[in-house]
C-alpha cells in the first residue's frame, strides 16, 4: 500500500510518500510561506535522481500547495514509478496526518466527520495546529477522493498513561464534561525512540526504563516502561511543561488570573503565552537555541543580552531537570536518556549540562562521543562507567505515522 504522509503547518505543508510496509521512502516535498505569493517549493524523488526548488511561486491557499505536489508526483521526469509505470493519483491507498488532538479521540482514527468535529470541538485547546489540519484535511479529501485518510493524533502514544497522572486536582466534573486532563502530545517522536532503542534490543530487555526528552522549538519529556509512555510533560493542550521556543510551559493558573484582573487584555494574555513566552519571553531577543548559546558565550551581544541569554538557559535546563527527577522515581530508575529533535540532536553543550542536572543517577557523558556527534544519525553518547546509557535519536515522526496508517487500514480491512 502506498502511505502519503503530511504534516501541516500554519504556513507550510510537507509530504512524503511509503511503500508500506517496506518503508521504502519514494519521494518527498515540502511548500513553505503557504498563504503568500511568495512561496518556496523543494521536492526529491532519490530513487530517480530528480530535485528541484522553485522560489516565488503563488501559493494562496493549502490547496495550491497540493496541487503543486500533485503536478511533481506525476510528472514523467520526476514523478514516482511503479513496476517501471507512472502512478496514479487513485494509488495512493492511504494519506496519514500528524494531527494533534480531538476530543474523545486520542489513538489512531479513520478522519470520519464525527473524528473531524471532535477536533473542531478541541480547536480552541490548540488554535493554529487544529485549524490548519480541518482546512488541510478538507483540501486533501478534494484532491484525492478515493484515498483513505488517518488522523495519527498526537496523544495515541499517552493513552497508556495511569489516571492518577493524567488527572488534575480540579472538580471531576470538569474532566468528565470537558475531558480536562493530562493527554500528552509529541507521541510520534517518542512512541520512534521507544521503537527504535528497542529494536536492537533483541530480547535483553535492556531499555525497559528509557527517558525521551523531545527538545526542538518544542518540547516535551516523556518517562517510558516497558514500551509505553507512562508519563508526559506536556498537558490538556501544548502549553505545558518545560519552556518551548515561544511558549510558557508549566504555569500557575492563578497568574494568569491576577494579570487579567490587573488590566491585562485576553489578546495581550495569549501572546505571552503563545509567542512572547518560553526562550524569546525570557531573553527577549530570541527563540533559538543557537542565538542563546552564541550570546551566553559573550559572542557580539552586549552584556545584558548575554545575561538574559544565560538566564533563559538555566531556566531550561532546570525545568528538563525537573521532570527527569520526577519520571526517575517514576520508573523505578532508568536505563536510557534519549535526546531527540533540533536541540536534543544538534546541541552537544545542552546535552552535556542536562546529563550533568542528573549526576546524582550516576549518568554521564562521553565528551568526544558527544562533541563530534553531528551527522553521525542514533549513537550512544554516555560514558562507559555512566549508570544509564545517553544517547541521540534523530526523530523520525514520518515513518511512525506510516506506520500507524497502514496497521489502521490493513486491520479494518482484515476485520
Ligand atoms: P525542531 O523544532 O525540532 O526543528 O528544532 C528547532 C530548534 O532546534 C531551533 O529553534 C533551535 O533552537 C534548535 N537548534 C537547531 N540546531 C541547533 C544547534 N546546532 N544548536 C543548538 N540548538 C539548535
Amino acid at each position: 500500500m502506498l502511505v502519503l504522509v503530511s504534516n501541516a503547518g500554519s504556513t507550510s505543508l510537507k509530504f512524503k510518500l511509503f511503500d508500506m510496509p517496506s518503508e521504502r521512502p519514494l519521494c518527498e516535498a515540502r511548500v513553505e510561506r503557504v498563504g503568500s505569493g511568495e512561496g518556496i517549493y523543494h521536492y526529491q524523488n532519490a530513487e530517480r535522481n530528480a530535485a528541484l526548488r522553485e522560489d516565488g511561486l503563488a501559493v494562496p491557499g493549502y490547496s495550491d500547495g497540493i496541487r503543486r505536489f500533485l503536478s511533481s508526483l506525476l510528472d514523467g521526469e520526476s514523478g514516482v514509478r511503479l513496476d517501471g509505470a507512472a502512478i496514479r493519483i487513485e494509488d495512493v491507498g492511504a494519506i496519514g496526518f500528524k494531527t494533534v488532538l480531538a476530543k474523545g479521540y486520542y489513538a489512531v482514527h479513520e478522519l470520519s466527520a464525527e473524528v473531524l468535529a471532535a477536533m473542531e470541538a478541541y480547536r480552541p485547546v490548540a488554535p493554529v495546529h487544529n485549524g490548519a489540519y480541518l482546512e488541510v484535511i478538507a483540501r486533501f479529501k478534494e484532491a484525492f477522493p478515493r484515498s483513505r485518510m488517518a488522523g495519527v493524533f498526537e496523544t495515541f502514544f499517552h493513552t497508556t498513561i495511569p489516571l492518577e497522572r493524567r488527572l488534575y486536582g480540579i472538580p471531576y466534573e470538569w474532566y468528565r464534561r470537558y475531558g480536562v486532563s493530562r493527554l500528552g502530545y509529541h507521541s510520534a517522536s517518542h512512541s520512534y525512540v521507544a521503537q527504535t532503542l528497542r529494536a536492537d534490543d533483541e530480547g535483553e530487555k535492556k531499555y525497559r526504563r528509557i527517558i525521551s526528552c523531545h527538545l526542538g522549538g518544542s518540547c516535551s519529556i516523556c518517562a517510558i516502561l516497558d514500551g509505553k509512555s507512562v508519563d508526559n510533560s506536556f498537558g490538556f493542550s501544548l502549553q505545558a511543561g518545560v519552556p518551548h521556543a515561544n511558549r510558557t510551559g508549566d504555569l500557575d493558573p492563578y497568574i494568569m488570573l491576577f494579570l487579567l484582573d490587573s488590566g491585562m487584555s485576553m489578546n495581550e494574555l495569549r501572546a505571552g503565552l503563545e509567542k512572547n513566552g518560553g526562550m524569546m519571553g525570557l531573553s527577549g531577543f530570541s527563540n533559538d537555541m543557537r542565538d542563546l548559546e552564541e550570546a551566553a558565550e559573550g559572542k557580539g551581544k552586549t552584556p545584558e543580552r548575554a545575561e538574559r541569554a544565560r538566564l533563559a538557559l538555566d531556566v531550561f535546563v532546570t525545568a528538563v531537570q525537573r521532570y527527569i527527577g520526577q519520571y526517575y522515581a517514576e520508573l523505578g530508575g532508568l536505563d536510557a536518556l534519549v535526546f531527540t529533535a533540533g536541540i536534543g540532536e544538534n546541541s552537544p553543550r545542552l546535552r552535556k549540562r542536562i546529563a550533568a542536572s542528573a549526576a546524582c543517577f550516576g549518568v554521564s557523558v562521553d565528551d568526544s562521543a558527544n562533541e563530534t556527534a553531528k551527522g553521525r544519525g542514533k549513537l550512544l553518547i554516555s560514558a562507559a562507567d555512566s549508570a544509564a546509557e545517553l544517547w541521540i535519536v534523530p526523530a523520525n515522526e514520518e515513518i511512525i505515522v506510516a506506520r500507524e496508517t497502514y496497521k489502521l487500514f490493513t486491520k479494518t480491512e482484515a476485520a
